[in-house]
């Protein structure tokens, strides 16, 4: 329905109506011709099956009360439980959430995970919000969505502008509403509160561990290979430094306040020391300032995008000067832009379902342990999380090469395959 790429074409669907959620729209109808997936099968396969908006009164430190718009949508519950994300960040609507549920669904499919893909958010800018608002804010919301969710119905993580700390308030506010302690409600805790293990950098190490793979594929040595890095939180600020440890030279990095540049490899240690200072990226006196749009098209081996989706466009795909494009951030490059890097067979992607999946692996570990209340060492947690990854990459490049798609429809086919497959396995109740 939404093949035509129009806004506003979305049938009974049309609550979804956000370039994000028509650009998965888009690439999954790519996919569906391909598979030559019965029209009867598409849509049930393509539109979430439950998505939730509540009202969030919160009392806000001046004493006023704001009420925020907060979202969950879980795409497809016929593999498992689901599970995805949550984020907040000003621009969240019900449409982005949705797209980002399908592709949670896609990416646990391709990496054989048990479950179904959901994603969550809260329209909010938890940068200009204290601690206690935001604390209200999470409890809130972890409340009003107690029906829908559980350990064994839909579990949460943390997403673009959430982290350990809402983890852990999710989880007390969930287990206090039980009466006992619930650590499988949310993955991506504290350790300390029986998180895993490796959770916190499994998505920026899993995407440089890729990056690696991609090289031995190229060609390409890390001790003479730059990286470009957009997005300086858990996942870009992990895979730089994980590059970086491979012997890969960081040349440039950003956040939402800008970037800085050198040619000469920017120390991480220091950035780091620079952004506990000042907050931001910005202002680093080790290099010069540059910007979100001209970073993207810096001349280097590996372009790692780690911020928000469609940054990749039809504007600036042909200009782009990258071997690898490694898919850190959810939904980063447009159909658009992809139809212009197909032409260019020097670019090799790493797509975004395949690149960022280490997350959603140690995820389900952390998961697993907590259901057993068993748990792993960091070696076990980044063995098993290595090997699920190299599975995944070999799959994907193979069928990419043997039937002469690009990477990206290989992975999107592996895991609509078995959605479909598993769907049809089950029938259509009643
Ligand atoms: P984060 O909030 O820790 O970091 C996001 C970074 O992006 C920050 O440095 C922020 O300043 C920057 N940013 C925000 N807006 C920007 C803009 N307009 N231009 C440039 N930079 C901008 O979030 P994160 O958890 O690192 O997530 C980053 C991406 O990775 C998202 O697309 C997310 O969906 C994806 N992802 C995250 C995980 C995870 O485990 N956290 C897993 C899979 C995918």
């Amino acid at each position: 329905m939404c093949s035509s790429g129009k806004i506003g074409y979305l049938g009974t669907m049309e609550i979804y109506n956000h370039p994000t959620f028509h650009m998965a729209c888009q690439q999954f109808d790519l996919v569906a011709d391909y598979l030559q997936i019965p029209d009867r099968d598409r849509d049930r396969l393509k539109y979430p099956k439950r998505s939730m908006t509540v009202a969030l009164p919160v009392r806000r430190d001046d004493g006023s009360v704001q009420v925020f718009s907060g979202y969950r949508v879980q795409h497809h519950l016929t593999l498992g439980p689901t599970k995805g994300g949550l984020r907040y960040h000003p621009d969240v609507t019900l449409g982005e959430v949705a797209a980002l549920a399908m592709w949670m669904s896609w990416k646990c499919a391709l990496t054989g995970l048990p479950y179904g893909g959901a994603k969550g958010g809260i329209t909010c800018d938890p940068r200009t919000m204290s601690t206690g608002e935001l604390e209200r804010l999470t409890r809130r919301f972890t409340q009003e969505m107690i029906p829908f969710i559980g350990p064994q119905i839909d579990v949460m993580a943390p997403d673009l502008g959430t982290n350990e700390q809402v983890m852990a308030w999710m989880m007390d506010t969930y287990s206090m509403h039980m009466g006992y302690s619930v650590p499988g409600i949310v993955t991506g805790k504290p350790v300390s509160l029986h998180g895993s293990l490796g959770r916190r950098e499994s998505t920026g190490r899993g995407a440089a561990y890729l990056v690696n793979r991609a090289m031995d594929v190229l060609g390409l040595k890390a001790g003479s290979s730059t990286a470009v890095v957009q997005g300086f939180g858990n996942v870009g600020s992990v895979a730089a430094f994980s590059l970086a440890k491979y012997g890969v030279r960081i040349i440039a990095v950003s956040d939402v306040s800008g970037g800085v540049y050198n040619e000469k490899g920017i120390n991480l240690w220091e950035l780091q020391k620079h952004i506990a200072r000042s907050g931001s990226v910005a202002g680093f006196p080790e290099g010069d300032p540059i910007t979100n749009e001209q970073l993207l098209v810096l001349p280097c081996d590996i372009l790692l995008p780690a911020a928000l989706e469609r940054q990749i466009t039809e504007k600036n795909a042909g200009q782009i000067q990258c071997r690898i494009l490694a898919e850190a951030a959810n939904g980063p490059t447009t159909p658009e832009a992809d139809e212009i890097l197909n032409q260019r067979e020097e670019i090799f992607i790493i797509p975004d379902i395949l690149c960022n999946a280490g997350g959603v692996i140690v995820s389900y570990f952390e998961w697993v342990q907590d259901l057993q209340s068993f748990f792993w060492t960091e070696t076990e947690v980044m063995d098993k999380l290595f090997r699920i990854l190299e599975h995944a990459f070999t799959e994907t490049l193979q069928m990419s090469k043997r039937n002469g798609v690009p990477m990206r429809m290989a992975a999107l086919s592996l895991g609509i395959k078995r959605v479909h497959q598993a769907k049809k396995l089950r029938g259509l109740f009643p």
